[in-house]
């Protein structure tokens, strides 16, 4: 494993046939989106269990004033896309990025122009019927007005990303993995590996060579990366796209 080689890490993606992009929370920090975990992190703030589909079903009225809070308010409102996600959007315009896998719900690669995003989680841009499985976008829904309820059938209406012990989307998990399998190339950014099952993609992914880019040393750095790039996100795809020409402004 080398440090901060930021010419190799360039060249590597200059030679790669098919590079595959894995992102967590810490790619989206910068644009002004709370991490949940951590001291300073949204469950040091709120209860985890308004994620639990139990205690939702059974108190939707008060879960949903936390989910608008920590979701719609306060996430949705000022983030805009930083230059990391404008780098992994640039990369996949010039045919250097099959994809990004991502573990975020908050829209950010797409709105910088990402075009084959799999939203691991799912995606909090869509509500999600409980009864009859419909699915619009949360800006359909008067949010001052809780519990959100289906205009269809009536039903609860939750955020269109996985609470905790839910499964993983079928069709994300399957696309996921193909990505990796193929992968020649993984760049993991912002991401610690914490969150099964997102976290074993990286080893799923056994031919490619490994880029990360992480403030800390996580559970791959030792023993999956092959460069590690100790940085912020915007920092190191400010140095990346230097040195392939690119402009990300
Ligand atoms: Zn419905």
């Amino acid at each position: 494993m080398t440090r901060n080689d930021y010419d190799t890490a360039a060249r590597w993606i200059e030679e790669a046939a098919r590079p595959v992009a894995f992102t967590g929370a810490g790619i989206s920090v910068e644009s002004g989106i709370p991490t949940f975990r951590g001291p300073t992190g949204l469950w040091s703030r709120y209860d985890p269990k308004i994620l639990d589909l139990g205690y939702f079903y059974e108190h939707p009225k008060e879960s949903w004033e936390a989910i608008r809070e920590i979701f719609y308010d306060y996430m949705g409102a000022n983030a805009r896309p930083n230059a990391a996600h404008r780098f992994l959007a640039e990369l996949e315009r010039r045919g250097k990025l099959q994809g990004v896998i991502t573990q975020n719900i908050d829209n950010l690669h797409q709105e910088a122009g990402s075009r084959n995003v799999i939203e691991f989680h799912g995606t909090a841009q869509k509500l999600l019927c409980t009864q009859c499985g419909d699915r619009t976008p949360f800006t359909e829904h008067d949010l001052n007005d809780l519990p959100p309820l289906c205009k269809k059938c009536g039903g609860l209406l939750k955020p269109d990303f996985i609470f905790f012990g839910e499964s993983i989307p079928p069709e994300a998990y399957q696309r996921s993995l193909a990505l990796c399998e193929r992968a020649d190339l993984l760049l993991i950014i912002g991401t610690t590996g914490e969150v099964m099952p997102a976290s074993m993609l990286p080893y799923e992914g056994k031919k490619a060579k490994v880029i990360e880019i992480n403030v800390e040393p996580s559970a791959y750095t030792a023993h999956r990366t092959d460069i590690f790039l100790r940085a912020k996100a915007t920092e190191a795809a400010k140095e990346l796209a230097k040195r392939l020409g690119m402009d990300l402004e």
